[in-house]
């Protein structure tokens, strides 16, 4: 038996009436579909693409590149070493 063919479906993508694209306002060029319980949709006019999550808000998505690799890490300056009064170093000191 050969059920290859079964494993990969090809993706249904179904034109959502009078939708209107959040991205060119146009109305009738969204495709939504559905992959692994997540749903998906997209633009066939400016080729906006998103996503829903499991809250129904929608995931813009986006080129995985940047995004999640690189994290705007807020660079802390190497402050060189900052002495602070130091009561009993002082009192070392004056002794
Ligand atoms: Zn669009």
């Amino acid at each position: 038996m050969t059920t290859t063919e079964t494993t990969e479906q090809p993706v249904k993508k179904q034109f959502i009436a009078s939708a209107v694209c959040p991205a060119c306002e146009a109305m009738d060029t969204i495709r939504m579909w559905t992959v692994d319980g997540t749903q998906y949709r997209d633009c066939i006019r400016c080729g906006f693409a998103d996503s829903l999550n499991e809250f129904g808000q929608s995931v813009p998505l986006e080129l995985p590149t940047r995004v999640n690799q690189d994290k705007p890490k807020v660079k802390k300056a190497a402050k060189p070493m900052q002495f602070f009064p130091n009561p009993k170093l002082k009192k070392q000191d004056d002794e």
